[in-house]
């Protein structure tokens, strides 16, 4: 029977456990007196673990012969589930008794046959500053280990840090040398551009050389008829409008963009503005060459870029000449219609061509096809096209074969006024 007579105070509670009565009523006295709160087990010893949860008990006296029941048995169920120092108590001095409760390294031994107050006053004051200084330990123990994991965490989350910083910097290393390439490159391209446009001015500074020599030489206007006067003189200005479009397009290539592309929107009739297309696009034309128009022009006045259509335009229809043969015709068919209001063009020739691999490319700033031979350029006309095109809400359409042809179709959309 469990005989439990616990005092609730703050006092240290001791739980003693011996089936014998008479050492229990004097050790519990003796206990009491050492002011102490006491519970004494005497019987049902199997049910430790229910007397410690009920008394919560500093310190625990058990003697190593329960009955049917050893004392180091109920220590090893103790040792397991709590942190509650144990001393043993017994009258054996057999050796074999004595191993096994060092075996399991209790707190105290008490000899049953000469108990005295003073040495188990001074045994439980030792245990229990001792079980309070393992406490304290293990406390700070636990709180060292939160705060190695915590630090560990931290210096991984640092070199965690360091290693994406120097990812970064490597990134931002190779961010540099592709730019460093990328500019060298550019630097290239840029004396090939020059050169080749430099080229370019050669075809209408003759002819502007050459009509401004004929008038010089015929300035006598009765040696020359007004028409062939007139048409020298057209053929200055126009010499001289192509050579400030390759001027434009230098310069472009300088400030590294394309030619200034704002857009003006002006009130246009179209179909003027086309004639007015047309003429200025003769000048393109070598003189074996054709240009065949068809039109279908269903709009009257619109909103229109007229700088920017011709930019599209002059590119296009110089591209199909230029890779055409001298007597090649091309042909262009303007539509203005509505229902959405737009401009369609197409340009189509029977020129040279451009390879499958090549029309991937040739919206590409600098490139040219591979089969472009001698025939002089720049590669940034549709690059200049495609942009324009943006700018305009349009778009564009390369069909081509090789060695047979190429057809490009363009859409503009159109503000009409109404
Ligand atoms: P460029 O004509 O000055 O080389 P573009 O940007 O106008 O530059 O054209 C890029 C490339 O596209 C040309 O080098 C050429 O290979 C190809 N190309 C464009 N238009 C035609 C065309 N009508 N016929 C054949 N090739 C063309």
């Amino acid at each position: 029977m469990a005989d439990m007579q616990a005092e609730s105070s703050l006092k240290e509670k001791v739980l003693i456990m011996d089936d014998d009565p008479l050492f229990l009523k004097i050790i519990d006295k003796q206990l009491k007196a050492l002011g102490f709160e006491t519970v004494t087990v005497s019987d049902d010893f199997e049910k430790i673990e229910f007397y410690i949860e009920q008394n919560r008990p500093n310190i625990i006296i058990i003697d190593f012969f329960l009955g049917n029941i050893e004392g180091v048995t109920l220590m090893e169920k103790i040792n397991k589930g709590y942190d509650i120092p144990v001393i043993f108590v017994t009258s054996s001095h057999e050796n074999e008794v004595l191993e096994k409760i060092l075996s399991v390294s209790p707190e105290g031994f008490i000899d049953k046959n000469r108990l005295n107050i003073a040495e188990l006053k001074a045994m439980l004051h030792l245990t229990l500053y001792k079980s309070q200084r393992d406490r304290e330990l293990k406390e700070l123990n636990e709180k060292l280990d939160i705060k190695v994991k915590e630090r560990t965490r931290e210096l991984d989350q640092a070199v965690k840090a360091l290693v994406h910083e120097m990812s970064e910097k490597e990134i931002a290393h190779k961010k540099l040398e592709k730019s460093l390439r990328a500019e060298k490159e550019f630097s290239r391209q840029k004396t090939d551009i020059i050169s080749n446009l430099s080229h370019e001015f050669k075809t209408p500074l003759s002819s502007i050389m050459s009509s401004a020599q004929l008038i010089m030489r015929m300035m006598d206007k009765a040696k020359l008829s007004d028409e062939k006067y007139n048409k020298h003189i057209n053929r200055i200005l126009e010499g001289t409008e192509i050579m400030n479009d390759l001027i434009v397009r230098i310069l472009s290539v300088e400030r590294r963009e394309n030619i200034a592309l704002e857009t003006q929107m002006l009130e246009m009739d179209l179909t003027t503005l086309i004639e007015e297309y047309k003429l200025k696009l003769e000048v393109f034309k070598q003189d074996q060459q054709e240009i065949i128009y068809q039109e279908d022009i269903k709009l009257g006045t619109v909103n229109i870029d007229p700088n920017l259509v011709e930019l599209v335009l002059v590119n296009l229809i110089s591209n199909a000449l230029k890779y055409s043969k001298d007597e090649g015709s091309i042909e262009v068919s303007i539509q203005g219609i509505d229902n959405p209001p737009r401009l369609l063009v197409k340009v189509k020739d029977q020129g040279i061509g451009i390879g499958k691999e090549d029309l991937t490319k040739i919206f590409k700033r600098f490139y040219r096809g591979q089969n472009v031979g001698s025939i002089e350029g720049t590669g940034i006309g549709l690059s200049i096209v495609e942009q324009t095109l943006d700018i305009l809400g349009g778009n564009i359409e390369v069909k081509s074969e090789l060695n047979e042809g190429t057809q490009v179709d363009i859409e503009i959309p159109l503000e009409v006024n109404n």
